[in-house]
Order: structure tokens, then C-alpha cells, then sequence
């Protein structure tokens, strides 16, 4: 069989435990086979990204700026459990993923991969609901205070140029908490962007929520932002057949809840955190989502949302053969392999990966899957659970 060619090479960002197990294994049986596989590969094991003083995670980040497209497996990130696991470790490593984002930028988007199979606890979904999650400040970059006396809260930004606003916070009668936090208009426009763009490139329409009949100026600030962004994308949507709206979260979660799915749901920081977790569990399973980080100049890294399946590696390396779930995976390779197949006009590695999708949704409709899944099937369905290794020698007979 003649290997399809690639022109541009994927930055390949390799990872650990049971999923770097499983990024070979995927590698040697679906993709090899196939294609005359182009990477620029980058090692962010834990242990090289000790050895290279994470120097190789901040690398694998301009590669992916300068291709365009990468493809990520998941990485431990460390805390003080995991020193005392590898004691040669100099440092608690950062975040790649936070390292990553930094260095692109971006939105991260996350979507469940929906079968027949599973029946999402909200009946009337019938196509995944996508989050795009703003990734900066909010919450998650505030500063907090807590008085216990009666007093006055003031809150005061001085500009660089001497100028300086002064405002009261809250006159208190008691003890009481205090909670400042920003965002930046940078980091706002950013994420709108990043939000347009995807919702182009995967023509879905796209939802914006926040809370600004509460929040005047703070989510007012975000949705005139969106609203100035829309502009330059409006020909593009038309022409495309999708929309953009902005509404009010709560009224957000009960359109959510009665649609078919099929869009983009844009978040605040806060909002996006509790609402992937939501819309993950509702459509089945975390080994069924997808994350793929979008910058606002349209570069692209792919993964699955789940993390290393430490136990499950831990099993593995006692010999057992685990039914740990690839497609996540599987569909982090298609996502980049489509990907660079459109952004070089090579149809044939776009067909390709549409066809190892089609081959994972057929192998799961004939009921072979992984145990977490078999768990899971609608009443009357029945499922035959096997190990990763099985699951994935099924899908390479059917691509
Ligand atoms: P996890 O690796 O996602 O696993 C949590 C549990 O979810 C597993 O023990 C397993 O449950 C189930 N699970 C997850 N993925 C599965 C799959 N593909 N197939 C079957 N079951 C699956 O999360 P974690 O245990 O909290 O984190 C482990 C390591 O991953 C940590 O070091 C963390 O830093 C890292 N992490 C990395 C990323 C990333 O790189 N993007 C994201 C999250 C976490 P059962 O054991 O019950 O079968
Ligand atoms: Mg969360």
C-alpha cells in the first residue's frame, strides 16, 4: 500500500504513564501504517523536562507557533507526591499545558465525543456541545481579604501616568470578606477572537454568556468586546450559515439544556470551568472529551482532556493488559492530521483521518470498547469490554 505523503511536519508532543503507553501503541497501529508520518518530536516526559530544565516544553511551544499544528499527549504535572515518586526531579515543574497556553495564547475548546452507544442524560442532545473556556484571570488571578471589624473597603488603580480612580467597595457593620480580581483587555480580545475563528473553522454557531445586567461594567466590558470582534468576522458567519449571539447565563444553561447541540458555548473563566465539567459527565464519559487549544492567530494543539491514567499505569507495569480508553486520543491525532491536511491542501490525509474516526465509531457501534465504556451503553445494547490493545488492533481492521 502506498503511505499517504505529508509537507509539513506536526509537532509532536509525547507525554507519560499509561498515555505515553498508549501514544506509541496508536502511533504503530493506526497511524504508521498509513502514512508516512512528518513530526517535529518533542520529549516532555517528566524526566526530560527535568533533564532539559523544561527548556523542551517551552521549545515544543514555538514549534507549534511556527507549523501551526500540534498534537499533545498528557504529562504529569508535578506536586510533592511525585518528588518522593521520582526522586531525581530538581524542581516542581510547571504546568506544559499552563507553560503552553502562555506561550500561544490561546482558548482552549473542549467537546465530548458522542456515540449512539451512550445516551447523554439530557435527551434532547443530539450533536456535542462545545466549551470554549476563557483561560486568564477572574477567580483565578484575585487577590482576597478578610476584615473582622466593621470598616470601609476601598478599591484604587493608580496609572502609570500618576492618574488615580478611587472607589468604595462596601461600607461594613461587622466582620466581613473581600474579593478583588481583572482581566485585561488584551487577554479578552484574545479569547474572542480565538472564539470566532474556531467557530469558522468548525462551522458551528457560536454563544457568548455572561451575567452583565448584574455585572455592568466587568461583563458589560466583556460582551462590548465581543460585540467590537464580531465585525470583522460577520461576512465570514453569514457566508458560512452560523451565528453569533450574546445572552444572559442563566438564560444560556436553559437554551443549553433544550437544544440539540452542535455549538459553541463561550465562557467566562469561572463559567467555562463548571460548565465542561457538566456538559464531560452529562455525554458520558472524561475519556471521551477532546481539548484542542486555539490561539488567536490560528495555531492549533490537540489533545485528549483526560490525564496520564496513573492507576492505570500502575497496573501495566505489573504486566496486566488494562482496559484503559484511547479514543481521546485517537481523535487528538485526527484533529491535528485534519488540521494540517486543509491548512496544506493534502485531501487525502484529511480523508485518512475522518476514515480511522469512522473506524473507532463503527468498532464501537459492533460493541467492542474499552470496560469504562461497556459500563456505560444504553439498556439493550450489548458491549463486549477488551483491553486497549485489542480495542485498537479492532479499529486498524476497519480504517
Ligand atoms: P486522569 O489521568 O484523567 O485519570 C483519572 C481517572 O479517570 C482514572 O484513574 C480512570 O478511572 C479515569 N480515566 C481517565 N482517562 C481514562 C481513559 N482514557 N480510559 C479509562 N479511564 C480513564 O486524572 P488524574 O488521575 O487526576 O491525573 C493523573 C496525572 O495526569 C496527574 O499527574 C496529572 O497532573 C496529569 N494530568 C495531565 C493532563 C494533561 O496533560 N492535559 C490533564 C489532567 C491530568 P479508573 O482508575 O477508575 O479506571
Ligand atoms: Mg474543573
Amino acid at each position: 500500500m502506498v503511505k499517504i505523503k505529508m509537507a509539513t511536519p506536526l509537532v509532536e508532543m509525547d507525554g507519560d504513564e499509561m498515555a505515553r503507553i498508549l501514544w506509541q501503541l496508536i502511533k504503530d497501529t493506526l497511524i504508521h501504517p498509513y502514512i508516512d508520518l512528518k513530526t517535529e518530536y518533542y520529549d516532555l516526559g517528566l524526566l526530560n523536562r527535568n533533564k532539559t530544565q523544561d527548556q523542551v516544553t517551552v521549545d515544543s511551544a514555538m514549534a507549534a507557533k511556527k507549523h501551526g499544528v500540534a498534537v499533545k499527549c498528557a504529562t504529569i504535572t508535578p506536586n510533592k507526591q511525585r518528588m518522593e515518586e521520582y526522586p531525581e526531579l530538581t524542581e516542581l515543574w510547571k504546568s506544559p499545558n499552563a507553560t503552553i497556553r502562555s506561550i500561544l495564547d490561546g482558548t482552549v475548546f473542549r467537546a465530548p465525543i458522542a456515540i449512539d452507544q451512550i445516551e447523554p442524560a439530557v435527551k434532547s442532545w443530539k450533536k456535542p456541545v462545545t466549551i470554549a473556556r476563557h483561560a486568564y484571570g477572574d477567580i483565578y488571578k484575585a487577590s482576597e481579604m478578610i476584615a473582622s471589624e466593621p470598616g470601609e473597603c476601598h478599591m484604587t488603580f493608580r496609572g502609570s501616568s500618576g492618574a488615580e480612580q478611587t472607589m468604595l467597595v462596601q461600607k461594613t457593620d461587622g466582620p466581613a470578606v473581600f474579593l478583588g480580581q481583572h482581566n485585561t483587555d488584551r487577554s479578552i480580545r484574545n479569547f474572542a477572537r480565538s472564539c470566532f475563528e474556531y467557530a469558522a473553522s468548525s462551522r458551528q454557531s457560536l454563544w457568548f454568556s455572561a451575567k452583565d445586567t448584574i455585572s455592568k461594567v466587568y461583563d458589560g466590558h466583556f460582551k462590548t468586546v465581543f460585540d467590537e470582534e464580531y465585525l470583522s468576522y460577520k461576512e465570514r458567519f453569514e457566508n458560512l450559515g452560523i451565528e453569533y449571539f450574546y445572552t444572559l447565563i442563566d438564560d444560556a444553561v436553559a437554551r443549553v439544556v433544550r437544544s440539540e447541540g452542535g455549538f459553541i458555548w463561550a465562557l467566562k473563566n469561572y463559567d467555562g470551568d463548571v460548565m465542561s465539567d457538566m456538559i464531560g459527565s452529562a455525554f458520558g464519559s472524561l475519556a471521551m472529551m477532546t481539548s484542542v487549544l486555539v490561539s488567536p492567530d490560528g495555531k492549533y494543539e490537540f489533545e485528549a482532556a483526560h490525564g496520564t491514567v496513573t492507576r492505570h499505569y500502575y497496573r501495566h507495569l505489573k504486566g496486566e493488559r488494562t482496559s484503559t480508553n484511547p479514543i481521546a486520543m485517537v481523535f487528538a491525532w485526527t484533529g491535528a492530521l485534519k488540521k494540517r491536511g486543509e491548512l496544506d491542501g493534502l485531501p487525502d490525509l484529511t480523508g485518512f483521518a475522518a476514515r480511522l474516526e469512522d473506524a473507532c465509531f463503527e468498532t464501537l457501534g459492533s460493541g467492542v470498547m474499552t470496560s469504562d465504556l461497556a459500563a456505560l451503553v444504553r439498556p439493550g445494547f450489548s458491549a463486549r469490554a477488551v483491553d486497549s490493545q485489542q480495542f485498537i488492533e479492532d479499529v486498524a481492521m476497519r480504517v
